[in-house]
């Protein structure tokens, strides 16, 4: 039986900075222009043309919507939103005392 489940893995923060669509509830948007209202299927950015390698939910994630996501992004790689604010907020702290 096939279920999902939440792994941890290194992955490169500047890279996840520059290739992620961030769902919301209404509209997403990228992370790295911070354009808005991009359709959530989008593989690309319309306004900056990143490619979006991953996806983090802004919403409350419902794990059928994971699911459907999953199945028609499969080259995407799901993040946690809450795991990604953290890290950007640690390296900005840590950058003030440079
Ligand atoms: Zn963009």
């Amino acid at each position: 039986m096939s279920i999902l489940i939440r792994v941890w893995k290194e992955l490169d923060l500047a890279d996840i900075e520059k290739h992620t669509l961030i769902v919301g509830e209404l509209s997403s948007d990228c992370s790295a222009c911070k354009h808005i209202g991009i359709d959530s299927k989008a593989i690309q950015c319309p306004a900056c043309a990143t490619h979006f390698k991953y996806m983090a939910f802004r919403r409350k994630l419902e794990m059928h919507y994971l699911k459907k996501m999953k199945d028609e992004l499969p080259g995407t790689t799901f993040i946690d939103f809450d795991d990604y604010k953290k890290a950007i907020g640690h390296r900005d702290a840590r950058d003030l005392f440079k």
